[in-house]
């Protein structure tokens, strides 16, 4: 069997696109411009790519995006007024701080501070409970986009036997508790899991969501398949950053595949624009 691509950046161009209506349409109805704020601590170049990345993405789509820097060395207290300062500004649909933030701060602390409301990455205490109960506005956009784009190919989620690798607040817990919420029968993986491997070859559905370069192997893979790589590793020596699956032998047994770069990580950033024109329709 040879894998056809879920393909997360001419989904995410999509979904993009039909937002740009709909952001011209809640202007021009409501007099309402989306806004996101997004707070960088710190100058982790990955990071600053990726705020980067969303502020470019928010202008396109007509909304506003503001990039507050703050400095390494800021405390809590800084950060979480900073926040605060958001929470109560009208004129700020969603706030989202970048992850990871230095490691002399509380991040739990820190997300959740922002208002339940404004949650549009999904990841404070009130926003996860809210999903553990089923009742979120938003799940944490990569694990949004990563059942998203199995929603636009039309894979079966219900029923399927969903193994995900990795147990990440952002990404891992969240991804399990979207495919849970679709009745897939799901398991969770991480890093003291027995026979990884075995568990691998039960999974109708894989998200590998580790951060350790093609840790997962073709061979685990039950022919048919459904493979979804959240990873994004850099690879010393390596011209192309590589997900967390063998994507090549992976490939030669699923059914369907996602690409790395080019799956999980537009349908991220997709999904983050759709939260915040969401946030600005429901409470603007
Ligand atoms: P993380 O917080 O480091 O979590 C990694 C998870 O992998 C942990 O739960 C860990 O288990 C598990 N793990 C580590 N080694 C393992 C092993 N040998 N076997 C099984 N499980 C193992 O990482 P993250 O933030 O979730 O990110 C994971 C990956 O996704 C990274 O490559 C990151 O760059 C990528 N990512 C992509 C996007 C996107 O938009 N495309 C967004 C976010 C993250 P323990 O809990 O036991 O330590």
């Amino acid at each position: 069997m040879t894998a056809k691509i879920l393909d997360g950046s001419a989904t995410a161009k999509q979904i993009r696109a039909k937002l740009a209506e709909d952001v011209a349409k809640i202007k021009a109805e409501r007099g309402i411009t989306p806004r996101l704020s997004v707070i960088l601590v710190g100058d982790d170049p990955a990071s600053v790519t990726y705020t980067r990345m969303k502020k470019k993405a928010c202008e396109a789509a007509g909304m506003i995006s503001d990039l507050i820097y703050m400095p390494a060395d800021c405390t809590q207290q800084q950060v979480k007024d900073t926040i605060l300062q958001l929470n109560a500004d009208p004129a700020v649909h969603g706030i989202m701080v970048q992850h990871p933030v230095p490691s002399h701060l509380d991040e739990l602390d820190i997300l959740s501070t922002v208002a339940v409301e404004k949650d549009v990455d999904g990841i404070s205490a009130l926003s996860l409970g809210k999903l553990v109960l089923g009742t979120a506005d938003y799940t944490s956009c990569t694990p949004q986009g990563i059942v998203t784009l199995l929603e636009t190919y039309g894979i079966p989620i219900k029923g399927a036997e969903a193994v995900v690798v990795g147990r990440s607040i952002i990404l891992g817990k969240p991804a399990a508790l979207a495919l849970l919420e679709r009745h897939a029968t799901v398991t969770i993986c991480h890093s003291r899991t027995q026979n990884l491997a075995d568990v691998v070859r039960r999974a109708d559905i894989l998200v590998a969501a580790i951060g350790k370069p093609e840790l997962i192997k073709g061979d685990w893979i039950k022919e048919g398949a459904v493979v979804v790589d959240a990873g994004y590793n850099k690879v010393e020596g390596r011209e192309k950053d590589v997900g967390d699956v063998e994507f090549e032998a992976a490939s030669g047994r699923a059914s369907w595949i996602t690409p790395v770069p080019g799956g999980v990580g537009p349908m991220t950033i997709a999904m983050l624009l759709s939260h915040t024109l969401k946030a600005a329709e429901k409470y603007g």
